[in-house]
């Protein structure tokens, strides 16, 4: 009815400078993204304004997902499709998850990764062998999910948190992202490394740099401000507890050790609490529905105890409730041996990094656990320093990435931190009998390149194998293989003449490639090594075009960008129309008018429903009818003065 006005696409009333881009934690069980706004670190909310997500996805049937808490809350229903601690499943395979038979999961036997050639030659110092097969480790593929939805890789649920958390970021600032941080376990390998970024690439995020979870959260505290330092960060999360020692030097830090124990986290604080609870009464927890209750009160109560000497709670046992007290001494000295087993690992990652508790400068807190205050004690009481706690230890994480983000987007180009890792288990190739050639050792700074000259060992031997393992122990079979390659086309020469020079190249993301080249005759041949474990392109762009973790919150941003708007259009036309013709109005139908405008306007403003949004504005739309029409007769009777009927 009314003429409509629309902006000029790209004639924004405030264009961008800044490139957007944040960091993201990719926790066990929570994950948080957060952004430099203002020249501040902060961590983005939902719309609920919740900062945390928790790492939990749940299949339903038609293709919908739910991620987060919604997932969460499902968990005790539904367990087989509501996938929790995805974390611990990335880049592994089903005999590297400890306890996998307990798990309320499927998993399924996907063999994701390339499958050795079992008559290629072995490639030794000076020697080359056949590869005996009964003694090489098969590459078996990373562990699969079977649920409601097929079957799900590790990487796919963590393409649907890390999507989850960019459609946050991208609705914050109302702009694409250019990029993000994504945090890694200080200990991660290869291909747990490979996996988080191939996670990334399915949710379609530039990955800007991996960097270890320690390191950031000694960004956020900004310890890379002082010149030079040792730095103990210790991270007591959900599931798991980490342990790390970074050297600053000259604005560089260094990741010098690594420990903890993967199966000790603010979790079995909650099991320890519970376990007592129930014997403090004659009622056992026998149903899982008692079991879930009694520890959804014992993670409650721990919570609590955090900030309160005193916690009481009712939970409902068989049917009746059964009220609980509890103090934060009886809490204390139920978890004492828990909190012991943390320093056991914070002694042994000293005793690794070769150093004692004085040559520490500084201890970090991290992770939600470290809340409670007999973990503080315990830390400050050990490093005789009173641990740094003034940023929240959920956040710190995501922060620290979220600034180096920032960084490597330009944004701030006065920064020059320049960041180091470690390899965290040494890289070499099989050699004869089985045994591990080391080329790059444990602990080795990167990014960093060793090499390394192996030569053929019959006359005019054209082919070589060569296989890449990641481990600290001398036989092949207790390392993990990482990738097989071939190198081929060697030009036909007598045993021993060909050198041929094997690269390891580590780059800044902790990924590995490996290249080799005959020297003599200059013959090169680059082979990108994949992880045993990871993706092959194929099966990343097949993922990619089904666009698994993107649809769903796709759709749903598109419909309320597009109902935003709408409403934005129906305003302006009203307002258009109210300054020209507004006069034919009676003084309560304006008002009426305004108050339908000023209400689309709130709700267009603050709403994530775009139904909201619709029917708001639909109530105006039919609020304007009849001004409408009498606007249309208006201009009928100005168009129709001074004409007879024939002219029209
Ligand atoms: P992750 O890094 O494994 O994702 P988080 O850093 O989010 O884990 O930590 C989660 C753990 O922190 C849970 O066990 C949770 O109960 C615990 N936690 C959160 N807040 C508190 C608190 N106030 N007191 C004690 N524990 C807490
Ligand atoms: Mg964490």
């Amino acid at each position: 009815m009314a003429l409509l006005q629309i902006s000029e696409p790209g004639h924004s009333p405030d264009p961008h400078q800044r490139r957007i881009a944040v960091g993201i934690d990719l926790g066990t069980t929570h994950s948080l993204v957060a952004a430099v706004r203002n020249g501040v670190a902060e961590c983005l909310p939902d719309a609920q304004g919740r900062a945390t997500l928790p790492s939990v996805v749940r299949y339903l049937d038609n293709n919908i997902r739910q991620i987060g808490y919604e997932a969460q809350a499902a968990e005790a229903q539904d367990p087989e499709n509501t996938i929790a601690s995805v974390k611990r499943f990335m880049g592994r395979g089903l005999h590297d998850i400890a306890g996998a038979d307990r798990l309320p999961y499927r998993f399924g036997r996907a063999a994701i990764g390339p499958v050795p050639d079992k008559d290629a030659t072995l490639l030794v110092s000076g020697e080359s062998l056949p590869v005996a097969p009964a003694m090489s480790p098969s590459p078996s593929g990373m562990v699969s999910l079977l649920t409601r939805a097929g079957e799900k890789s590790p990487v796919e649920i963590s393409a649907e948190i890390l999507a989850t958390l960019r459609h946050r970021a991208e609705d914050t600032f109302d702009d694409d992202l250019y990029g993000a941080v994504i945090t890694v376990p200080a200990y991660f390998d290869d291909a747990q490394r490979q996996a988080t970024k191939d996670a990334a690439q399915l949710a379609g995020i530039n990955v800007l740099r991996l960097i270890s979870e320690p390191t950031a959260a000694a960004i956020a505290y900004g310890l890379d401000n002082a010149s030079e330092g040792i730095y103990a960060i210790y991270d007591l999360g959900g599931g798991t507890f980490d342990i790390s020692i970074l050297r600053l030097t000259r604005g560089v830090f260094e990741v010098i050790a690594t420990g903890g124990d993967s199966a000790l986290g603010g979790d079995d604080y909650d099991r320890a609490l519970a376990g007592w609870m129930l014997r403090q009464t004659d009622c056992k927890a026998q149903s899982p529905a008692d079991r879930a209750a009694i520890k959804i009160a014992a993670r409650t109560a721990k919570e609590a105890l955090s900030a309160t000497d005193n916690a009481a709670t009712s939970v409902w046992l068989a049917g009746t409730p059964v009220a609980f007290r509890i103090s934060r001494s009886d809490f204390e000295d139920v978890t004492a041996g828990l909190t012991a087993r943390t320093m056991v690992a914070v002694r042994q990652a000293l005793r690794d990094a070769q150093l004692t508790k004085d040559a520490i400068d500084g201890v970090v807190m991290v992770g939600g656990a470290t809340r409670m205050p007999q973990i503080q004690r315990a830390v400050a009481g050990f490093f005789g320093r009173e641990p740094l706690t003034n940023l929240n230890p959920d956040e710190v994480v995501a922060l620290g990435a979220a600034i180096q983000a920032n960084q490597l987007a330009g944004n701030n180009p006065g920064g020059d931190l320049l960041l180091l890792d470690v390899v965290p288990l040494s890289l070499g190739i099989e050699t004869m009998g089985g045994l591990v050639e080391r080329i790059v050792p444990r602990n080795e700074t990167i990014p960093t390149a060793k090499a390394q000259d192996f030569t053929t060992y019959q006359d005019g031997q054209t082919a070589l194998a060569l296989h890449v393992v990641q481990g600290e122990r001398d036989l092949v079979a207790d390392c993990r293989s990482l990738a097989r390659f071939e190198l081929r086309d060697i030009p036909p020469m007598t045993a021993g003449a060909a050198r041929i020079r094997v690269t390891f190249t580590v780059d800044a993301d902790g990924l590995l490639n490996v290249s080799a080249r005959e020297q003599t005759s200059g013959v090169e041949a680059r082979i990108d090594v994949k992880p045993s474990y990871g993706l092959t392109d194929d099966q990343i762009a097949r993922m990619l075009q089904e666009s698994f973790a993107t649809a769903e919150q796709d759709i749903k941003a598109r419909t309320l960008t597009e109902a935003r708007v709408d409403a934005d259009r129906l305003l302006l036309a009203t307002q258009t129309a109210l300054n020209d013709d507004g006069g034919i109005l009676g003084q309560t139908d304006r008002q009426e008018i305004e108050a339908l405008m000023a209400r689309l306007r709130e709700i267009a403003a603050a709403s994530e429903q775009a139904v909201d949004i619709e029917d708001a504005s639909r109530a105006l739309a039919k609020g304007t009818e009849a001004f409408a029409a009498d606007r249309m007769n208006e201009s009928i009777r100005k168009a129709l003065s001074g004409k007879n009927v024939q002219a029209i």
